[in-house]
């Protein structure tokens, strides 16, 4: 469950204290596995972006590069992506690299030949922000294929390539990611009701492709993610 806090104000938010509250409120009513971003918002200083990894995750965003974001630059250079998987090693957070470009991945993998990543690596595809890659079904092959052996990917596509960039993604044995922070509509001109919404659609895609739904415990094992231990 990939999550981007929001303060009091309703303004994006990297407080570990408030990644906390929510954490343990999503925790008292479920089993998830909770994945903090490390992204926040764009105006967000990397050591204000970071925070968010003190809240105790099992897992969080990584970003392994710098993209144009609209009219923004997503700013990640080489001592911010240290400074950040090096706090995630220390802490037993499982990082989710978020990939906006091919690059990315190669950044990726030279974190993990210093030693600052731990293989086997867990990829999401983030595809269709503007001034980045878009999301056509050959974006999506070339960077799946362009992974080695034991990794693993999830995709995620802003607007209306959210759908079939999430098929694409259960056809090619890959996981997906839908939901309000990519798209907010369940088709054409109709907004979604809830995340929650958009969910139960490719789970019911997923489950007519013969792609089985992961329990929390079975993804954990795809994911190299330790079992909780029962409280
Ligand atoms: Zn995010």
């Amino acid at each position: 469950m990939h999550i981007h806090a929001r303060d009091e104000n309703g303004e994006p938010t990297q407080s570990a204290e408030i990644y906390r509250e929510i954490k343990e409120e999503i925790e008292n009513r479920c089993d998830v596995i909770f994945q903090p971003s490390t992204g926040g918002a764009v105006h967000h200083s990397p050591q204000e972006r970071m925070q968010s990894l003190e809240c105790g995750p099992e897992m969080a965003t990584l970003s392994t590069g710098t993209c144009n974001f609209g009219t923004d630059v997503f700013m990640n250079n080489q001592v911010t992506m240290e400074t950040f998987a090096q706090r995630m090693l220390e802490l037993g957070v499982k990082p989710e690299i978020e990939c906006f470009e091919r690059g990315m991945i190669q950044n990726a993998l030279k974190l993990a030949g210093k030693g600052l990543l731990q293989m086997p690596l867990h990829f999401d595809f983030v595809l269709g922000i503007p001034g980045a890659c878009p999301a056509q079904l050959r974006d999506l092959l070339y960077l799946s294929e362009s992974l080695p052996d034991r990794c693993t990917w999830t995709a995620a596509a802003t607007g209306k390539n959210q759908l079939p960039t999430a098929v694409a993604a259960i056809l090619l044995g890959g996981h997906v990611r839908v939901g309000f922070e990519d798209n907010i509509y369940y088709r054409k001109g109709e907004l979604a009701q809830s995340n929650a919404q958009l969910v139960e659609r490719v789970v019911r895609i997923a489950e007519e492709l013969g792609r089985e739904i992961a329990t929390v415990a079975e993804a954990r094992r795809i994911l190299s993610i330790p079992q909780k231990k029962e409280k």
